[in-house]
């Protein structure tokens, strides 16, 4: 691990200030601390934010929910609006990571989280993300869990958040403090695909703090949940998820929101899949033809081929676990 110098602060004000001067926020630490291990990360000052009034999970005035960004996925997951609410938040962060990681990992380091290609891991492969303009050993290499959507030449990458998915399919927002004070942006747009400049993971400018991740209120009633596909039952990334919400009345689906995980190098939602439900009714024929715009524009490699359909199949899957669920 490379020298570093360390401080906390106590307040936001204090934090922008060290973020200004160059220094890298630290929460809960469970990849930040990992990657210096590694030597894939070298930061040279860290600032330790864990102290800051940034974890409460609240109702917003309009019903929808504001989960601060320093609250532990464990809290936010057993949290009980998130658990009545949007069962999608609460199911996707059960089934990420370790239940020690998840007591300790906070949700603005989980959407901030680098991706787990090993080449990425591995400082002596050529990697684009870590080292811009040395390549991408996973394009020629053992690209099995990788990307088939939303991939550049220089890298196909996936992003591993699962509770991300959620967000994207929810739409919602992050909240983003600044010098200039705060502003919001959707979450979408906040994961950057890789483009030319896969080193470039999320649209912030130097030193701005995240302060909350904000769901919108979604009319109701909504059945919500996630689904995630892995080579092992705990512990292990996505080959491929599926997150999904619908609002369905008077026999109809009204609203549809969509994304799945594994598969894109951000989350990827799917308004191709949400447009196929919007005005239709619940079936096993609906939720099999909406899936199969699931990997609408996908550029499988050598070695992924088989996330295609089963993407599909996850995504069918949720929308009939969760269309059908009383
Ligand atoms: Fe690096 Fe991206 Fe290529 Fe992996 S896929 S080796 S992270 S450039």
């Amino acid at each position: 691990m490379h020298p570093f110098s360390f401080s906390k602060v106590s307040s936001t004000r204090e934090a922008l200030n060290a973020g200004r001067r160059g220094g890298r926020y630290i929460a809960g630490g469970t990849t930040l601390v990992d990657l210096m291990r590694e030597t894939v990360e070298r930061p040279e000052t860290l600032v330790d934010i864990s102290g800051l009034p940034l974890r409460e999970v609240t109702v917003t005035e309009r019903g929808g929910l504001r989960i601060g960004a320093l609250v532990t996925m464990a809290e936010a997951a057993a949290h009980r609006k998130v658990r009545t609410l949007y069962p999608v938040v609460s199911r996707a962060l059960e089934l990420s990571a370790s239940a020690q990681l998840r007591n300790m990992a906070t949700i603005g380091g989980n959407i901030m989280q680098r991706t787990r290609c090993t080449y990425f891991r591995d400082v002596t492969a050529a990697c684009n993300k870590r080292e811009p303009g040395s390549g991408c050993a996973a394009r020629e290499g053992f690209n099995r869990s990788h990307a088939i959507l939303g991939t550049s030449d220089a890298c196909v990458a996936t992003h591993p958040s699962d509770v991300a998915v959620a967000f994207a399919a929810l739409e919602a927002r992050v909240r983003l403090l600044g010098p200039d004070g705060e502003h919001t942006v959707p979450f979408v747009d906040f994961l950057l695909k890789p483009g030319n400049t896969p080193n470039r993971e999320q649209a912030l400018s130097k030193g701005e703090l995240i302060t909350s991740v904000e769901i919108p209120a979604l009319p109701r009633p909504l059945k919500s949940g996630y689904l995630k596909v892995r080579d092992r039952q705990s512990y292990e990334f996505a080959l491929t998820s599926a997150a999904a919400a619908l609002h369905v009345r008077g026999g109809v689906i009204r609203e549809a929101k969509v994304a799945a995980g594994g598969v894109g190098t951000v989350p990827w939602k799917l308004p191709a899949v949400e447009e196929a439900l919007v005005g239709e009714r619940p079936s096993d024929r609906l939720w099999a033809e909406a899936a199969g715009h699931a990997a609408d524009g996908a550029r499988p490699l050598q070695h992924n081929h088989f996330k295609v359909e089963l993407l599909q199949r996850t995504v069918e899957r949720q929308l009939r676990i969760v269309g059908d669920s009383k």
